[in-house]
C-alpha cells in the first residue's frame, strides 16, 4: 500500500505530450486522471511539450494538440500562455537546450559523463539480443575515452536501488544501472533522450507529482536517480518527495496499446465528425474505470469526480491507504 505523503498547498503536476502526433483517446484518458487529480486536490496543471525528438515532432501537431485540449475544456494553469506566443517557451523541449546543456555540464565537471560512440548492434553483441526486454548498456566506452563529432553522452550511474511511492502501485524499487547500465542522456545525433529531459525539466517546472500511464513506470527510478544526482548539495531541492501515479494504459481489445499511429482516430477526426467534448470525456473516464460517469461528462465536473469516486487520493491531497 502506498505511504502517506502530504502535498503542499499549491502542489505542480505536469500534462507532458510529445507532439508526434494528434491527441488521441489514450492522450485524453491520461487527461482525465491529470486534471480529475488536480482538480479534486487543489493541483495546479503545468503544460509541457516534450519535443526533444526533433525527427518525430512537428509544430502542427503541437498545435493541435493544444487547440484540442481547449476545446476539450480542458485548460492548464501555467505554460499556455508561453506556448502559443510566437517565440521560444521554457515549456518547450526544444527550446531548451541551454537547460539540459548545463545540468549535462555540471554532471560533467564531477567525471560523470563521458563520450559513448557503441551502435545498438555493438551493444547486442556484448549482451545479447535483448528481444522486447531492455538492452542493459554494458559500460563499454566508460573507459576508453571515444570522443568525436558522432558520439552519444551516458551518465555513470551508481548502483543505488531506488524507492518510491506509487498511489497504485505502492512502495516500488528500481535499480537502474541492473535495468539500463550506465543511462543515455544525448543520442548520437545529438538529441538529449527523453529520461534526462524529463527529470532536468521535473526539477525545472517544480513537479511534486507525476501522473502518468503504466508503461512509463519503469522509468521512474532512472529519472529519480539523475533528479538525485542533479540535486546532491542542493538541500531544498533534495529534500522534495516526488510522488508518482502511474495508471491503467489505455489499450485496444487485443491489448495493444493504442498509438498516434493514423490507424487510432484522433480527437481532431472526432470533432470534426461533430462529436460533443462531454461524450469523449466520458468515453476516456470509463476507460480509466470510472464505469458510471453516464454518457456525458463535462471537464468542469471532473473534480467532483475524482474526489467523490476516486481512491487514489484522500480529500486533503494524499494518496488513499
Ligand atoms: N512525453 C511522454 C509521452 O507523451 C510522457 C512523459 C511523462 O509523463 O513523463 O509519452
Ligand atoms: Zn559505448
Amino acid at each position: 500500500m502506498a505511504r502517506q505523503v502530504s502535498l503542499r498547498c499549491g502542489w505542480r503536476t505536469r500534462f507532458a505530450p510529445s507532439p508526434t502526433g494528434y491527441l488521441h483517446r489514450g492522450h485524453l484518458a491520461h487527461a482525465v486522471c491529470v486534471w480529475g487529480v488536480a482538480r479534486a486536490h487543489g493541483g495546479t496543471i503545468v503544460v509541457r511539450m516534450e519535443d526533444h525528438d526533433r525527427v518525430r515532432c512537428k509544430p502542427e501537431y503541437e498545435r493541435a494538440l493544444l487547440s484540442d485540449l481547449e476545446w476539450l475544456g480542458l485548460i492548464p494553469d501555467e505554460g499556455l500562455s508561453s506556448l502559443t506566443r510566437h517565440g521560444p517557451s521554457a515549456f518547450r523541449q526544444s527550446d531548451c537546450n541551454n537547460r539540459y546543456a548545463s545540468a549535462m555540464e555540471a554532471l560533467r565537471a564531477r567525471g560523470l559523463v563521458y563520450s559513448c560512440t557503441c551502435s545498438r548492434r555493438d551493444i547486442a553483441a556484448v549482451v545479447g539480443d535483448a528481444e522486447g526486454d531492455e538492452a542493459r548498456y554494458p559500460g563499454t566506452c566508460r573507459t576508453r575515452s571515444a570522443a568525436g563529432p558522432g558520439a552519444a553522452l551516458r551518465l555513470v550511474l551508481p548502483p543505488d536501488v531506488m524507492r518510491f511511492a506509487d498511489v497504485r502501485h505502492g512502495v516500488q524499487q528500481q535499480c537502474p544501472a541492473e535495468q539500463c547500465g550506465d543511462l543515455l542522456i544525448r543520442d548520437r545525433r545529438g538529441q538529449w533522450t527523453y529520461q534526462f529531459a524529463v527529470a532536468v525539466d521535473d526539477l525545472a517546472h517544480d513537479i511534486d507529482v507525476v501522473i502518468r500511464g503504466d508503461d512509463l513506470l519503469p522509468s521512474t527510478g532512472r529519472q529519480l536517480l539523475v533528479r538525485q544526482m542533479l540535486v546532491e548539495g542542493e538541500p531544498s531541492a533534495a529534500n522534495r518527495v516526488l510522488l508518482f501515479l502511474h495508471h491503467p494504459v489505455v489499450r485496444h481489445p487485443d491489448g495493444t496499446k493504442l498509438s498516434k499511429a493514423a490507424s487510432d482516430t484522433g480527437i481532431a477526426e472526432l470533432r470534426r465528425a461533430g462529436m460533443r467534448p462531454e461524450v469523449l470525456l466520458a468515453d476516456a473516464a470509463k476507460q480509466i474505470g470510472f464505469t458510471d460517469v453516464g454518457d456525458q461528462l463535462s471537464a468542469g465536473r471532473l473534480g467532483a469526480l475524482f474526489s467523490t469516486y476516486c481512491s487514489w487520493f484522500t480529500s486533503d491531497g494524499a494518496p488513499a491507504h
